[in-house]
């Protein structure tokens, strides 16, 4: 097998002991060690979100997250903020509308982050707005949002505000209490290192007044079956046993490190991977980028989807390309989850050869050096 390595925005690579504890046998899910894997998951996540309010999981995606957030917070003609700097401030917009709920859409250009004044004035404007949807990491454009400075906003008011961290939890950092925040999603295949397929999300009680108010449908979905049974580790529904094996791995590892040192990191690869893409010439996508993911702006001359397949043919390098409007014109690389120093050493070096075999003229080498000086001036 040809030797590969993930650079993607999730999912993100798994670590050794997360394999192998998914290769155990599988227990029955109302089986007491089950039972116990559930309570102990549900306690660690709490840490990785910043939290005392209780978190829930359901198995799906991240995006089964979002839609629950939907359909348990709100109730038909309400109305909400959504703000849309990328492809998952849509996909808010995207679930409200199917829910019969009113969008009111900030749009942001892509690659810049919301200005918290945007939201100011048009939540002075319309007092009525139940929650304002916004992204902590949007994926797509590697863009940054001040989720504190929109806490401000809305703590004052009786709006909620729901943060989609799919990407960002673990990796920017996301203070839900300390700021504030009443409701962040999350998923597993990201900064916690797991396999896709379980949804964790945490409210804090303003949102699960909400829960109580809100007439839309929902089923699988349903928060509050969701949490209750996870508070005596039961479950409704067959939850997706192996993957919360794997969980528990990944949150001890976070819990290990402690989540400040977590983010520290993610921060510290971030900046080296920015000063390397700097030192070649290249431009940074997001005027406020992430720890998560670092967007670059390709020369006009490459055919971004031709190098991201180069990398993976020539090198087992997989990066993530653009996103719709961004399709062949910007290379994604994540530094999320399970990565240290070499990790970056490898994906800066890697993109600098891409680039000369697709016939882009950057200074090889300097963003290999760039990097290894942050590593070596900077410690976290
Ligand atoms: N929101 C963000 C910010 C994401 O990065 C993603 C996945 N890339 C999603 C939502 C959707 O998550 P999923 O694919 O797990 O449903």
């Amino acid at each position: 097998m040809k030797k590969k390595w993930l650079f993607t925005p999730g999912p993100t690579p798994i670590p050794p002991e997360t394999l192998l504890a998914m290769a155990q046998p599988i227990d029955y899910h109302r089986s007491e060690s089950t039972v116990a894997l559930i309570k102990d998951v549900l306690q660690k996540l709490k840490h990785v979100f910043q939290t005392e309010n209780d978190v829930l999981f359901l198995t799906s995606s991240g995006t089964g997250g979002m839609e629950g957030a939907v359909a348990n917070l709100l109730s038909r003609g309400d109305k909400v903020i959504v703000i849309q700097s990328g492809k998952f401030g849509e996909r808010w917009a995207d679930i409200c509308t199917v829910f019969d709920v009113e969008v009111i859409p900030i749009d942001v250009t892509w690659g810049n982050a919301v200005e918290p004044q945007a939201v100011e004035t048009l939540l002075t404007e319309h007092p009525d707005i139940k929650a304002v949807f916004a992204t902590l990491c949007e994926t797509s454009t590697g863009v940054l949002h001040d989720i504190e400075a929109l806490a401000r906003l809305t703590r004052v008011r009786p709006t909620l505000l729901v943060v989609d961290a799919v990407s960002g939890l673990g990796a920017d950092d996301l203070q839900m209490d300390n700021w504030a925040v009443d409701v962040v999603v999350s998923c597993t295949q990201k900064g916690l290192m797991t396999p896709p397929g379980l949804a964790v999300v945490a409210l804090n009680q303003r949102a699960w007044d909400a829960v109580e108010r809100s007439d839309l449908p929902k089923y699988y979905f349903d928060f509050r079956k969701a949490y209750e049974s996870g508070l005596d580790g039961s479950v409704p529904y067959t939850p997706a046993v192996t993957l919360l094996t794997a969980l528990q791995c990944a949150l001890d590892r976070i819990c290990e490190e402690g989540i400040r040192n977590t983010i520290n990191r993610h921060n510290h690869l971030a900046t080296a991977t920015r000063s390397a893409v700097k030192a070649l010439g290249l431009s940074l996508f997001a005027t406020s980028p992430a720890n998560t993911v670092t967007a670059i702006r390709l020369p006009e001359e490459v055919d971004g989807k031709a190098f991201i397949n180069l990398m993976l043919d020539e090198y087992g390098i997989t990066y993530a390309g653009g996103q719709s409007q961004l399709s062949g014109k910007i290379v994604r690389i994540a530094h999320l989850g399970w990565m240290n120093e070499n990790d970056v050493i490898v994906a800066i070096s890697a993109f600098e050869r891409g680039l000369m075999e697709i016939g882009c003229a950057v200074p090889i080498g300097a963003g290999v050096t760039a990097a290894q000086e942050v590593f070596h001036t900077f410690k976290y």
